[in-house]
């Protein structure tokens, strides 16, 4: 297209002579305008969101969204709360019942937060704000799991020596050895220190002991195998000792004779050995022991001395 050409009047040469703008002139003017187009613009932004604090629908839509994810995540959040107390019932439960009935260490605090930095660390739950909400749930969820794991790490070890509990429940020395429920057999010296029956000394008595008449039958008081069958003529006389395992050790003592050999398993209530009077003894009794980890413990403390006789003899299997 060609360019319009512009003649302006010049009144010294009278005539009309071609107008010419000057490039200077032309670049500063499209400039100006550009910076009037951008001023405009930018006012236009300023009075339509600043002042009238609007938003473009997109926006709001977006923003709608957002809003619900992050119901949703402290709601979640509110969850892993509530599951959170759960856990820690159950810790407590575990550091305080579970593992002590086995004789299990506590799990220290430390070690159940292990990885996030205390248990405390959990009680920012309580009041959390919107910002960071989407990696502090993700960190919920992961202190959560590992506790979870630890847990059930802990139970995992509880319930191993819960099935051995059986058999220590089975094993632990925890019925009378002798007859107790029948008339003619009497409670005769406790455990503990007591005068010397044959020269009133002062001494430790190791075990009770339990008088009736020789040949009584004598019964072993829990499962176990028989470590020792001996004769001591000036203490213990005929006796026989009964390993049961998880510490635990029992002798029978004063026997007329043992009715089972060395090495054999025997079975709680089965009938090991007659009453008698050998060794140092005055008179038929049973001198009976309870050795744990090596120490002597009263028996006393471990069967029920108001046992009824139906009971007993449903425990124990006499011979013959
Ligand atoms: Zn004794």
């Amino acid at each position: 297209m060609p360019r319009k050409r512009r003649y302006k009047f010049n009144p010294e040469t009278l005539a009309y002579e071609l107008h010419k703008i000057p490039a200077k002139v032309r670049l500063s003017r499209n400039f100006l305008l550009f910076l009037l187009t951008v001023a405009l613009s930018l006012g236009y932004y300023a009075i339509y969101s600043e002042y009238f604090k609007l938003e473009s629908p997109k926006m709001i839509s977006l923003m709608r969204k957002s809003e619900d994810l992050a119901n949703k995540l402290e709601l979640m959040n509110k969850r892993f709360e509530e599951i959170n107390h759960s856990l820690v019932a159950l810790e407590m439960r575990d550091n305080y019942v579970y593992r002590p009935v086995f004789g299990m260490e506590e799990i220290p605090s430390e070690v159940r937060a292990a990885g996030f930095g205390g248990v405390d660390r959990y009680s920012y739950l309580k009041s959390f704000d919107r910002s960071g909400i989407l990696s502090r749930t993700a960190e919920n969820m992961d202190i959560l799991y590992k506790k979870a794991f630890l847990q059930s790490k802990s139970f995992d070890e509880v319930n191993t020596l819960a099935k051995n509990a059986d058999e220590l429940a089975l094993c632990v020395p925890a019925i009378p050895p002798v007859d107790i429920t029948s008339p003619k057999i009497r409670f005769s010296s406790s455990f503990g220190y007591r005068p010397d029956p044959f020269n009133g000394v002062y001494r430790m008595h190791n075990g009770i002991d339990i008088s009736g008449k020789q040949g009584d039958p004598v019964y072993v008081t829990g499962n176990g195998k028989v470590v020792e069958i001996g004769y001591d003529f000036f203490g213990y006389g005929n006796f026989i000792i009964v390993d049961h395992g998880f510490g635990y050790k029992t002798r029978y003592a004063h026997l007329k004779n043992a009715l089972i050999s060395m090495g054999r398993m025997v079975v709680r209530g089965e009938q090991i050995g007659l009453m008698g009077n050998t060794g140092r003894s005055r008179g038929p009794h049973l001198h009976y022991e309870v050795i744990y980890r090596n120490r002597p413990v009263n028996p006393l403390n471990y069967y029920n001395r108001d046992i009824g006789a139906e009971e007993f003899r449903a425990l124990v299997s006499p011979r013959g």
